[in-house]
């Protein structure tokens, strides 16, 4: 079992790299710009104190959080407050103690001390403590003024941190987006690349359950439209050896039926015909209604006797008597033991034989037998006359006879099951001929072929080898 398609394959990789880019990528950049930001902040307010303390504005509190939306508190050196512009402030945060602890002014007040004692020159160096107040987060920057108080400068952090909630969300949601398409796309070209591998493999299986005439529907000019032609002409080279050796099955099969019944049927055959030509030849059996009966069952014993005959060629054992020679005569002997039947259907014979035929080894009974039954049902094909066209003309390895009628013609669904034993469309036929013919031509390693259009006529193609 598999438990992962191709396409999961293909996508989940993807879109866990993703994942971890859209949760990744925010919060970086975020904190990167805090801290970018975070020190331009820390450099201005530092410049606020500064003015602050020159300027006398550090008298007045209300003036500075109104010039620099800031707050203001100041503590006295035992940490009570000492003024404020802060008013609201949590319960807890009212007693001085907790206030104070809370500012951390002790720490504070170490720090500053340090930093006053370390440098001459303080520079950008400051204090500063993160504080949240009221509920409210406050960057706190501390200055130390006579006697021992601590000036707090306030600054309110809630708009930066609403700022970088903000960024972090867009760039999620952003993210999200980016994974969604990513996910769509991946689909898409997992989709387009394993569907066509889906078809095959649903077409492997038909094959496999013994449907070869499908062929696979893929069509993409890619490796799998190349592996799916391939699986194509495998298919169907497949089915044509299983054709055949249905064919083959069957064409033993009859055979070795035919052979055990040819027999038994030629001596009561014989006997009974013999019979009849006697009783014909007795002079009391004069009346004509008699004759007439008794050369009916004359008729009939030869119908048996051809079906038979038939059937003892289609029995007989594959041993060729093959003999380099002339093939026109051979066709023309034939020819001239019809002539009769022709005339008598009004069909008018056309002989086309290109000069200069090689000779060619064939055994001459067996293919005169072949071509016969192949002109007689050329003759069967007309009964209101027409014309008979046979021609032989040389090929590049051999010779191809091909005879033409201007009969009824072969419908399409036919021409498939002609060489079948025992495949007739006639009343009185035996469905042996063409049958017959297939098996001497391939025992001659040469082949046959049959085209035709109904209402038209049909054209029977024989080649055999030169070699
Ligand atoms: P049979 O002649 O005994 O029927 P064949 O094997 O000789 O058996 O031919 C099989 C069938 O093929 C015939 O019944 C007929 O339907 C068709 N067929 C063969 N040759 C021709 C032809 N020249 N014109 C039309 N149909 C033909
Ligand atoms: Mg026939």
């Amino acid at each position: 079992m598999r438990r992962y398609s191709i396409q999961t394959k293909i996508v989940l990789p993807f879109l866990l790299l993703f994942a971890v880019v859209t949760v990744a990528l925010p919060l970086i950049t975020v904190e990167f710009f805090a801290w970018k930001y975070g020190e331009q902040f820390t450099r201005e307010t530092q410049g606020w104190l500064d003015v602050i303390v020159e300027t006398g504005y550090i008298r007045d509190n209300e003036k500075v959080k109104q010039a620099y939306s800031v707050e203001v508190m100041i503590f006295g050196a035992d940490y009570t407050l000492n003024a404020s512009t802060l008013t609201v402030l949590a319960d807890e945060e009212q007693q001085w103690e907790n206030l104070a602890e809370k500012m951390r002014l002790q720490q504070v007040q170490q720090s500053l001390l340090a930093l006053a004692g370390s440098t001459e020159t303080q520079g950008d160096a400051s204090v500063t403590h993160d504080v949240t107040l009221g509920g409210k987060p406050y960057k706190v920057f501390y200055l130390l003024i006579p006697p021992g108080r601590f000036y707090c400068l306030l600054r309110p952090m809630e708009e930066i941190a609403a700022a970088k909630r903000t960024l972090a969300w867009s760039m999620f949601g952003i993210g999200i987006l980016v994974m969604t398409a990513v996910a769509l796309i991946s689909h898409l070209i997992g989709r387009n690349l394993t569907n066509p591998i889906k078809t095959l493999v649903e077409f492997t299986q038909r094959v496999a359950a013994g449907e070869l005439d499908k062929t696979c529907a893929v069509k993409t000019q890619d490796e799998i439209g190349e592996l799916a032609a391939a699986f194509n002409a495998m298919t169907r080279e497949l089915q044509q050896s299983r054709d055949k050796l249905i064919q083959a099955e069957r064409l033993a099969t009859a055979g070795r039926m035919s052979a055990s019944f040819a027999h038994e049927i030629r001596n009561p055959l014989s006997s009974m015909r013999m019979l009849a030509q006697m009783l014909m030849r007795k002079t009391d059996v004069s009346s004509e209604r008699h004759q007439q009966s008794l050369r009916s069952i004359l008729e009939e014993i030869e119908r048996i006797d051809g079906i038979v005959k038939g059937l003892m060629d289609f029995a007989r054992p594959a041993t060729l008597n093959r003999v380099q020679q002339p093939l026109v005569p051979a066709l023309q002997a034939v020819l001239s033991l019809m002539e009769a039947n022709l005339a008598h259907h009004q069909i008018e014979l056309v002989q086309q034989f290109a000069a200069n035929l090689p000779n060619i080894p064939f055994d001459t009974d067996k293919l005169k037998q072949a071509f016969m039954n192949v002109v007689l049902n050329a003759i069967e094909a007309m009964p209101q006359g027409g014309t008979l066209t046979i021609s032989a003309v040389e090929t590049a390895d051999g010779i191809r006879v091909e005879v033409a009628d201007t009969g009824v013609g072969i419908p399409e669904e036919d021409l498939a099951r002609l060489f079948e034993p025992f495949f007739t469309r006639k009343t009185k036929g035996t469905g042996l001929g063409l049958a017959n013919v297939k098996r001497v031509l391939e025992e001659h390693v040469g082949s046959v072929s049959v085209e035709s259009t109904v209402g038209e006529g049909t054209a029977v193609s024989m080649w055999l080898p030169s070699a």
